[in-house]
């Protein structure tokens, strides 16, 4: 979601003459794009813009924009801290942000000739944006609000562009994006309409949320090539007490039976998992490893609980530290070495690649491979998986 809001955002720098570095001391403006999930990430992002106050001082016709979801939810208190921040913009308020760059008075208004696009095969495009969840542990609701989707027109010609722009794979963005709907349409529907757009060769979409893994949906999905195999599908818990508690909507039993259905459609899954809700017992910390040891995850991406404020858990009587980091010690442990026998299985197999520089792709189920010969960028190869190195594909072909 922070990509495609980035891209977004560049897209309107870029529409004012900007081009993209990876250079501070080159740059001209600092826009800074923030995700508030956990304490920690927001923490980084203002101990960075921190360090941005003596870039400032060295050229104070230097910009700074301060974006996304720790914008939304610090504000304008954001100026007091920090008094050489130039502009705030909250996830929210991403539909306005060309209109902010306007009214600031910082950006010259001529349009500038649009700048050549970074080379990559991916194409995002944002169908809807918010929650209408309330997991107990989640400041998202409140930053972001409640589910907005997108109208499919616009999401239709948006994808059609990018193909046109030579983005074989489109992204389908949204914070719980397979709840994305319209009077009349599924999102089953929407990734059967986006796959047939001219120029689309793969379809994924991000974040899904276990709950509209429906039966319609894994019917389209299995009479659809275009749709990836690959899906990453937050369970945050393997315990049915704990996800009541984390107010997830689903049970150990329902998600187990959603994950069998998309294992059996071929699906790679990968998972973000929370330990030490502060509820969560050894007995349910326990039921969380078993998830892992049935499911096989092609990744599984581990937190500690860390409360935010102004969520009903942040009331909650926490884990002590020394808790959350053995269990935390003992999940790695468990889904340390996931990825490899991910990518050993798949020896023998048939790959389709699309490829992101000459010599390397992913597949449809999200593993990276490497060929022998060389394939323009974009293009699409059909070979067998001979070997693998560590967490790359090598094939035939
Ligand atoms: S589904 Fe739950 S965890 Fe995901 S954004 Fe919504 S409230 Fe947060």
């Amino acid at each position: 979601m922070n990509l495609a809001d980035s891209e977004e955002m560049a897209a309107h720098l870029l529409a004012r003459g900007y081009v993209p570095t990876e250079n501070l001391e080159e740059a001209d403006l600092a826009l800074i794009n923030t995700c508030t999930i956990r304490d920690h990430a927001e923490h980084k992002a203002l101990s960075f813009l921190g360090r941005l106050r003596k870039w400032k001082r060295e050229n104070p016709s230097r910009i700074i924009i301060f974006a996304g979801c720790a914008a939304q939810r610090l504000g304008n208190r954001l100026k007091k801290t920090f008094p050489y921040l130039d502009l705030v913009s909250g996830a929210k308020e991403i539909d306005r942000f060309a209109e902010l760059l306007d009214h600031s008075g910082l950006f010259s208004t001529n349009p500038a000739e649009p700048n050549p696009a970074t080379q990559s095969v991916t194409g995002y495009v944002t169908i809807m944006r918010g929650c209408n969840f309330a997991c107990s542990y989640c400041i998202v609701p409140s930053v972001r609000g409640p589910v907005h989707c997108l109208p499919s027109q616009q999401i239709l010609r948006q994808a059609a562009q990018k193909a046109a722009e030579g983005y074989p794979e489109i992204v389908l963005l949204g914070q719980t994006v397979n709840a994305w709907q319209e009077e009349g349409k599924t999102f089953a529907d929407l990734l059967n309409e986006v796959s047939a757009l001219p120029g689309v060769e793969r379809v994924r979409f991000v974040s899904p949320h276990p709950a509209f893994i429906t039966p319609q949906f894994l019917a389209a999905v299995e009479n659809n090539p275009k749709i990836a195999r690959h899906i990453h599908l937050p369970v945050q818990s393997g315990s049915t007490k704990v996800l009541q508690e984390m107010k997830r909507g689903y049970s150990r039993e329902t998600l187990l039976e959603k994950l069998d259905a998309l294992k059996e459609r071929g699906f790679a899954i990968s998972t973000d998992i929370i330990v030490g809700f502060p509820t969560e017992t050894p007995q349910d910390f326990e039921q969380t490893l078993s998830l892992v040891e049935r499911v096989h995850f092609s990744a599984a991406y581990c937190f500690k609980y860390s409360p935010r404020q102004g969520t009903p858990a942040a009331q909650m009587q926490l884990h002590t530290e020394k808790t959350l980091e053995e269990r935390l010690d003992i999940l790695l442990n468990k889904v340390k070495g996931l990825a490899e026998s991910a990518y050993r299985v798949q020896i023998g197999k048939p790959v389709q690649i699309l490829m992101e520089s000459p010599n390397k792709g992913r597949t449809s189920d999200n593993f990276w491979a490497k060929t022998k010969k060389s394939y323009p960028v974009g293009s699409m190869v059909n070979s067998i998986v001979e070997d693998v190195d560590d967490t790359l594909l090598l094939t035939r072909d």
